[in-house]
């Protein structure tokens, strides 16, 4: 199946349970063969975040730092200026990174003279040859309109979680609200990026449910990002396990078989993964990882710039 219109958009729970559940190196063994028959499988992108707005979010997400009504030892930013922004992407593309990602922990875009600076940012990025991303929260269809004549390549917006357990995660939105923005993503023509996070007390059912969403949409994510709960202090989910390797495996390996087209991205949690265990992910179907400024991930720790193009080297894995 290499074929675009091969693209499965009718999964059932009871599918993606039946590959979840797949003894482990059977799992890996097939969603490797799919790797390699959709992707090169060894070319990893290389995607910097960028915290362009942080902190005093109104929302409630219960794994997030960013979020006012935490007592986290998160420093609040204003949106930073163009000029600083677009020297972070200079920077970005010269350490090997070809998507430039820029995050503001907004609850919805509004259009004011916010939007218009990040729009400039999005046309500087742009023009520097970079996939220019966003996240920003939700988003009209207008908005998007907007974003999309700027020269937005893609946006982010992850579903976190399944639609049962989204309630149990976040209160401020519904789960719905993502569906829509993703709607209007969209319609604008914008390539989609949306995955979740597992370690979130979450049950195995919840995850496959989060990848039924994501994999029977019209069109699949273009990228799915797989996160591991970075567990932040002063957050309702500071004392959650640590979410098994394993279950990471599974996930990127599930996603990888149900979206063979979509980049599957190893995004937060990776810190607390040893250099084997993110291997196991690679070959599991994951084509990306993330590099964040000063060696975090927007507010949370990640590998610094030369430890993972170390660890990509040790790998006989390269940069897309
Ligand atoms: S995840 Fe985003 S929307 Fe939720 S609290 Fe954090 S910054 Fe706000």
């Amino acid at each position: 199946m290499t074929n675009r219109e091969e693209l499965r958009h009718d999964w059932t729970k009871e599918d993606l349970l039946a590959i979840y559940n797949k003894p482990l190196l059977q799992l890996v063994y097939e969603a490797a063969g799919i790797h390699r028959a959709w992707h090169k499988a060894d070319e990893i992108q290389l995607s910097t975040l960028l915290s362009v707005k942080t902190g005093g979010c109104p929302e409630d997400c219960s794994y997030c730092g960013q979020a006012a009504r935490y007592h986290t030892d998160i420093k609040v930013q204003d949106l930073l200026p163009k000029e600083t922004v677009l020297a972070h992407a200079k920077k970005a593309k010269e350490n090997g990174s070809s998507r430039f990602c820029m995050a503001a922990a907004w609850r919805e875009v509004r259009d004011n003279r916010d939007f218009d600076s990040i729009i400039e940012m999005v046309k500087g990025v742009n023009k520097l040859g970079l996939e220019v991303c966003c996240t920003l929260g939700m988003l009209t269809e207008n908005q998007a309109k907007r974003l999309k004549e700027a020269g937005l390549y893609a946006y982010n917006h992850n579903l976190d979680t399944s639609a049962e357990y989204y309630e149990k995660i976040i209160s401020t939105r519904k789960f719905d609200n993502r569906i829509n923005t993703i709607n209007n993503v969209r319609k604008a023509g914008i390539t989609v990026c949306s995955g979740g996070i597992i370690g979130l007390g979450e049950s195995k059912e919840d995850r496959i449910s989060m990848l039924l969403t994501l994999a029977n949409m019209e069109k699949h994510p273009e990228s799915v990002p797989i996160n591991a709960l970075a567990r932040v202090k002063g957050t309702p989910l500071q004392n959650n396990p640590k979410a098994d390797i394993w279950d990471m495996v599974r996930m990127v390996a599930t996603a990888r078989i149900a979206m063979p087209d979509t980049m599957i991205r190893l995004s937060a949690g990776r810190m607390d993964m040893t250099e084997p265990e993110q291997a196991w992910c690679f070959m599991a179907g994951a084509n990306s990882i993330f590099s964040g400024e000063r060696e975090t991930l927007l507010v949370t720790p990640n590998p610094g710039i030369s430890e993972d193009l170390q660890m990509l080297q040790n790998l006989g894995l390269k940069l897309l």
